[in-house]
C-alpha cells in the first residue's frame, strides 16, 4: 500500500480542491438561471474561483520551492496577481450598468489573447513528448492559438462597436462569405501541415490569418444582431479557454472553457431565437445576409406631433391602460426609479398600468428587468414581448420610454428594412403612443423609425428622467 503522504502530493490536493471548484461552477450557473437564485449563483461562482485560485497558485509554489528561478517567477505571480486583482476591482466598482457590455466585450479580448499566448508559449517550449503524444499537442497548440486570436480580434471589435468607437452598420466586403469559408478551409490544411511538419512560420501565418477573421467575422454583424455577437464571443472565449487548459494539462480550466462555451452558444441560440435570426447566419459572420434594399423607413420623412409633460399627464389620468415599453434610453437617464413612483400613482388612481419588455431592449440580456427589480416594480406588473404584444391594441396610452429599435413598425411592415423581420413590441396599435426622447436620433441598429411619424404618436422631448418627473409633478 502506497504512504498516505505519497498520494497527498499538491497536485493531488489541488486536483480534488479543482473537483470542488467545477461542482461550484455548475451551481453557479443553476442559480443565475433564475432570479430569485442569481445572488447564490453569483456566491457559488466566487467561492469556486477562489478555491481554484489558492490551489492552483499552491501548485506552482510548490513546483516553484527551492528552484533557481522560483524568486523571479512567484514574484512575479504576486505581481500579476495584486494588480490585475486591483483593476478588476475599481472596473467593477465604477462601470455602469450602461457600460457592462462593452466592458465584458474587453474581458473577452484577454481571454482570447490569454489563449494565444499559452498556444505560442506550448509551441516554443515543447520537452519530453515523442510519437502521437508530441502530434497531439501540435495540434493544441495550433487549434488554441486559432480560437484564441479569433476571440482576441472579434471581441475588439464588438467592445468599439459597443462602445461607440466604430460605426454599428455591418461591413460588407465583395465575397465576405467566401472570405470567412476560406479562412477556414486554409486553417484546415494549415494544421494538417502543422502536425506533420511543425514549422514555427505556420504558426505566425494561422495567427495572422485568425486575428483577420476574428475582425471580419464581428465586422460584419450589423447592430441589431450585436447581442448574439456578444453571448457568441463569450461562447468562443469559453472554447480558448478550455483549448488553454489542454496545453496546461489543467482539467478545471478545461471543465469550465466548456461550460462558458456551451452556455454561451445556447444563449446565442435563445437570443437569435427571440429575435428571427438564423443562428448559423450570425456565428457565421452574417453569411447569407445581403446588403439590405434602400429602405423606405429611411426615407419617409412626416411630420411629427410634439405633446408638453402637462398635456401628457391629462392623458394619463384619464386612460384606463397603460402599458410602458422602457428601453436603452431609460438606462442612461437612470430613470427607473420616477418611472416606478408614476406606475405606483396611476395605479392608485385605478389605471392598469404594466410594462411591456423587449428581449434584447438595453444593452444586456435583462437590462430592463434589472432596472425595474431595483426601483421595486412588482413582479407581476412586468411581462415580456410575447406576454403582452396582443394587448397594444385594447391599450390608451403607450410609454415608449427611451426604446427606439425595440418598437420600430419598419421591423414588421418594411421588408427592406435592415432589421425585418425582428419581432417587436407592436406599441402602434395603441390609441395613444407618448415617446420620451432627445431628438429624431436612430436607435442602436441605426435605422429611421416610423413610429414617430405616425397620426397616434406624440413626441415627448428631453431627458426621459426630466419628463417622467415633470408628469408626476403636473399629477
Ligand atoms: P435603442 O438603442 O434602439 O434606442 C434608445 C433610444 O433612447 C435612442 O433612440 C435615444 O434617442 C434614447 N435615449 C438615449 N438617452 C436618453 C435619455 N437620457 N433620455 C431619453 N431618451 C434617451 O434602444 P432599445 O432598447 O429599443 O433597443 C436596444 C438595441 O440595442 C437593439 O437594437 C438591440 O439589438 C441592441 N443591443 C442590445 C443588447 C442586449 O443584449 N439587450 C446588446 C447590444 C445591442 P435620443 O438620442 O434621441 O435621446
Amino acid at each position: 500500500m502506497p504512504e498516505t503522504s505519497a498520494l497527498l502530493t499538491p497536485a493531488s490536493i489541488a486536483g480534488a480542491a479543482y473537483i470542488v471548484a467545477a461542482l461550484l461552477f455548475i451551481l453557479s450557473l443553476a442559480g443565475l438561471s433564475r432570479h430569485e437564485t442569481a445572488k447564490a449563483g453569483v456566491g457559488y461562482g466566487i467561492a469556486g474561483m477562489a478555491i481554484a485560485l489558492v490551489a492552483t497558485i499552491g501548485v506552482v509554489v510548490s513546483d516553484a520551492w527551492g528552484t533557481p528561478q522560483a524568486t523571479l517567477g512567484l514574484s512575479l505571480l504576486a505581481a500579476a496577481v495584486v494588480i490585475g486583482g486591483a483593476i478588476g476591482l475599481w472596473r467593477a466598482r465604477v462601470v455602469e450598468m450602461t457600460g457592462m457590455p462593452e466592458l465584458i466585450a474587453l474581458l473577452h479580448s484577454f481571454v482570447g489573447l490569454a489563449a494565444v499566448l499559452v498556444g505560442w508559449n506550448g509551441a516554443l517550449e515543447e520537452t519530453g513528448m515523442t510519437g502521437a503524444l508530441l502530434d497531439i499537442h501540435h495540434a493544441e497548440v495550433f487549434i488554441g492559438v486559432f480560437i484564441g486570436a479569433v476571440t482576441f480580434t472579434g471581441s475588439i471589435v464588438a467592445f468599439l462597436k459597443l462602445s461607440a468607437r466604430m460605426k454599428s452598420a455591418p461591413l460588407m466586403l465583395p465575397g465576405k462569405n467566401a472570405l470567412n469559408l476560406g479562412a477556414l478551409v486554409a486553417f484546415v490544411v494549415l494544421t494538417v501541415w502543422y502536425v506533420i511538419t511543425p514549422e514555427l512560420w505556420l504558426l505566425v501565418v494561422v495567427t495572422a490569418l485568425a486575428l483577420a477573421l476574428g475582425w471580419h467575422l464581428v465586422a460584419s454583424i450589423g447592430g441589431g444582431d450585436m447581442p448574439v455577437v456578444i453571448s457568441m464571443l463569450n461562447s468562443y472565449s469559453g472554447w480558448a479557454a478550455a483549448a488553454a487548459g489542454f496545453l496546461l494539462n489543467n482539467d478545471l480550466l478545461i471543465v469550465t472553457g466548456a461550460l462558458v462555451g456551451s452556455s454561451g452558444a445556447y444563449l446565442s441560440y435563445i437570443m437569435c431565437k427571440a429575435m428571427n435570426r438564423s443562428f448559423i447566419s450570425v456565428i457565421a459572420g452574417g453569411f447569407g445576409i445581403a446588403a439590405p434594399a434602400a429602405s423606405s423607413a429611411e426615407e419617409e420623412q412626416g411630420e411629427i406631433h410634439e405633446i408638453t409633460a402637462t398635456d401628457a399627464a391629462a392623458l394619463l389620468r384619464d386612460a384606463t391602460s397603460v402599458i410602458i415599453t422602457p428601453g436603452y434610453g431609460m438606462a442612461v437617464a437612470q430613470a427607473q426609479h420616477p418611472v416606478a413612483d408614476l406606475t405606483a400613482k396611476l395605479r392608485e388612481r385605478g389605471v392598469d398600468v404594466r410594462f411591456g419588455i423587449h428581449p434584447v431592449a438595453g444593452r444586456l440580456p435583462g437590462h430592463m428587468n434589472v432596472l425595474l427589480a431595483e426601483a421595486k416594480v412588482p413582479y407581476d406588473v412586468v411581462e415580456e414581448m410575447d406576454e403582452i404584444n396582443d394587448d397594444f391594441a385594447d391599450t390608451t396610452v403607450v410609454l415608449v420610454i427611451g426604446a427606439n429599435d425595440t418598437v420600430n413598425p419598419a421591423a414588421a411592415e418594411d421588408p427592406g428594412s435592415p432589421i425585418a423581420g425582428m419581432p417587436v413590441l407592436r406599441v402602434w396599435e395603441a390609441s395613444n403612443v407618448i415617446v420620451f426622447k432627445r431628438s429624431m436620433a436612430a436607435g442602436y441598429a441605426g435605422v429611421a423609425n416610423p413610429l414617430f411619424t405616425r397620426d397616434n404618436t406624440q413626441m415627448l422631448f428631453g431627458d426621459a428622467k426630466d419628463r417622467v418627473e415633470d408628469i408626476l409633478r403636473a399629477l
